[in-house]
């Protein structure tokens, strides 16, 4: 058994996949092909924003997103540190200092409450001056916007949206890459919407916003390639990724994000007496990037990670350190905050195989063993 079964999506997506990248390669439009064009304007029609301009991967959409509302020195961002490293390197790539803030015990999300409390902290306590929340959509469930927005209102604070994991998640209907001043996602293979290789995507209402993020990803071009007004990156999607897309999409939006919540509903309905389960608040939708137990400890995870391999199914832990735990962050003095939730997360969660084509014995089977290995 796969933990993401990319094999079966392929098999099941094959003619339509391999027709599109045959189109790619008769036309030798590699770099900026119609595909391309073709891909940002369902992206964005799909999260229901005004632009999406497609990029490298996820971490280079997290930077442009910051260059553009420009981040820099000084600048304090507060973001989740249960999450995965880019969501604060980018911070401090642009030279900024994220500030972690802890999440909430049963969405994994950033904890609104304590991201209040850290906002005020830098106020009074650092010479920092508070820039945005890079909030992230972690496993798939989209961050609490309705309070979040709030706060950054009363702060004067931006949002960006890191979805890398949450595309197609919604919070009473609205989707997903939609909720920050910029959002950003990733087409990293194991992402909800995977591409074959690195991929990522920007999405924002702001047609200002929009025109910088452009410039910055060609190598801060002005009215064209060779006019060169600010200095960029060079941060590109190859059209044979947008070919790969664009029939991964259509399968996403007409069957892949209901398959994934009816056998995430399945777990839940299976493993909920017998384990914490994810809660998804009412009105929110998630797109199960990953299904996450929390367990009663680390040696009764280590002992079902175990037990489950022996018995060939696959389990990860996301993530085994939060941030502030990196030693890429150690002895960084702006941990203001008790993040003791997130270290509890971090040595009790497990997540167990998550894709759109489980099949039903699967489940079963997965089920079955997690009940048996927790009772042994
Ligand atoms: C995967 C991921 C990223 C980075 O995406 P890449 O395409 O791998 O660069 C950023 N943030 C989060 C939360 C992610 O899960």
């Amino acid at each position: 058994m796969e933990f993401i079964d990319l094999k079966k999506q392929y098999s099941a997506l094959k003619d339509s996949i391999d027709s599109n990248i045959a189109t790619v390669l008769r036309n030798g439009n590699f770099i900026g092909g119609s595909e391309i064009n073709e891909l940002s304007k369902q992206l964005a029609t799909y999260c229901g924003t005004s632009y999406a301009l497609t990029c490298a991967n996820g971490t280079d959409a997290l930077t442009l997103a910051l260059r553009t509302i420009e981040v820099g020195e000084k600048d304090a961002v507060f973001v989740p540190t249960f999450t995965f490293f880019a969501s604060a390197e980018a911070i401090s790539l642009e030279k900024a200092t994220p500030i972690f803030v802890d999440v909430d015990f049963r969405t994994f999300n950033i904890d609104p409450i304590k991201l209040e409390k850290a906002i005020t902290d830098v106020q009074t306590k650092t010479d920092l001056n508070p820039k945005a929340i890079l909030t992230v959509d972690l496993f798939g469930l989209p961050a609490n916007y309705p309070e979040i927005k709030k706060i950054a209102n009363r702060y004067g604070l931006l949002i960006i949206e890191d979805s890398a994991q949450g595309f197609g998640g919604s919070i009473n209907g609205k989707k997903a890459c939609s909720f920050g001043d910029i959002a950003t996602t990733s087409f990293f293979p194991a992402k909800p919407l995977g591409c074959y290789g690195d991929g990522g995507a920007v999405f924002t209402d702001n047609e200002a916003y929009y025109q910088l993020l452009q410039s910055y990803a060609v190598h801060g071009k002005g009215s064209y390639k060779y006019d060169n007004v600010r200095i960029g990156y060079n941060s590109r999607l190859d059209s044979i990724q947008a070919a790969v897309l664009l029939p991964k999409l259509e399968a996403f939006r007409q069957h892949e994000l209901k398959d994934r919540n009816r056998i995430a509903a399945a777990y839940t309905q299976k493993l909920a007496p017998h384990f914490v389960t994810p809660l998804i608040p009412d009105g929110f939708e998630s797109s199960w990037a990953q299904y996450t137990l929390i367990l009663d400890s680390t040696e009764q995870r280590t002992h079902i990670q175990e037990r489950l391999k022996a018995k060939g199914i696959p389990t990860m832990v996301y993530y085994p350190n939060p941030m502030h735990k990196q030693t890429a962050y150690a002895g960084y003095h702006f941990n203001l905050e008790d993040l003791t939730v997130a270290e509890t997360l971090s040595s009790r969660v497990m997540s167990i195989p998550m894709h759109p084509y489980l099949t039903d014995e699967e489940i079963e089977l997965i089920c079955h063993e997690l009940i048996e290995a927790k009772r042994s």
